[in-house]
């Protein structure tokens, strides 16, 4: 009877020996991955999708080549008021209204606003201030491929090329653009001003 004993209380000696093994087995397996994934992730967000710290110079060739001039051709004297912005930059003028004094200026918080990955900018005109024709002036933008920030956030022109927000945190960025017109290209290495000829010329909007 004793050793009987003896030897059930071995087993269930080793069987919970054997259960404890399992049990921290599984919890470094589930630490393991937990900090693997983690890592990766850090990895991914510091080294392979770097912080803009301009504005895309595809995108400001657009502005610069095709957006300015071609308004100018119809009477605007652009001005850009706003082009990159850090993300602290941003987190700056989001939290005017918000936790610091005034009006509320943004409505996107770091990293929520194209200005943060060098894809928008803001314009007034010299001369007219805001007093604009903006459907002409949307028309003009997308006619160099530009999107307009809309009824909410007129002055805002943008490309952004079907990505959402989220798409260009992730690093991803729209395809290059390209200008409508050669001329307009020439035009700027030229410092000769575009005109109503090369307009008609290039397919642009006629107003
Ligand atoms: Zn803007």
């Amino acid at each position: 009877m004793r050793s009987a004993n003896r030897s059930r209380l071995r087993m269930l000696k080793r069987f919970s020996f054997f259960i404890s093994i399992v049990v921290v087995a599984l919890l470094l397996a589930l630490i393991f991955f937990s900090i693997h994934d983690e890592a990766s992730v850090l990895t991914y967000a510091r080294k392979q999708i770097p912080l803009p710290t301009a504005e895309n110079p595809n995108f400001l060739m657009q502005v610069m080549d095709c957006f300015l001039p071609t308004a100018a051709v119809y009477g605007y004297d652009l001005r850009i008021t706003a082009g990159f912005r850090s993300f602290a930059q941003q987190q700056q003028i989001y939290d005017e209204g918000r936790t610091e004094d005034g009006n509320i200026v943004s409505e996107a918080p770091p990293g929520h606003s194209l200005h943060n990955y060098g894809y928008a900018v803001d314009v007034v005109d010299r001369l007219r201030g805001y007093d604009i024709d903006w459907a002409q002036l949307i028309r003009i933008g997308q006619y160099c491929s530009l999107e307009s920030g809309g009824p909410g956030d007129l002055p805002h022109f943008e490309y952004r090329g079907g990505l959402t927000t989220d798409q260009f945190a992730e690093g991803m960025r729209p395809p290059p653009l390209t200008l409508p017109c050669a001329v307009m290209a020439e035009r700027t290495a030229s410092s000769s001003p575009l005109t109503m000829s090369d307009l008609n010329a290039c397919g642009a909007p006629k107003f």
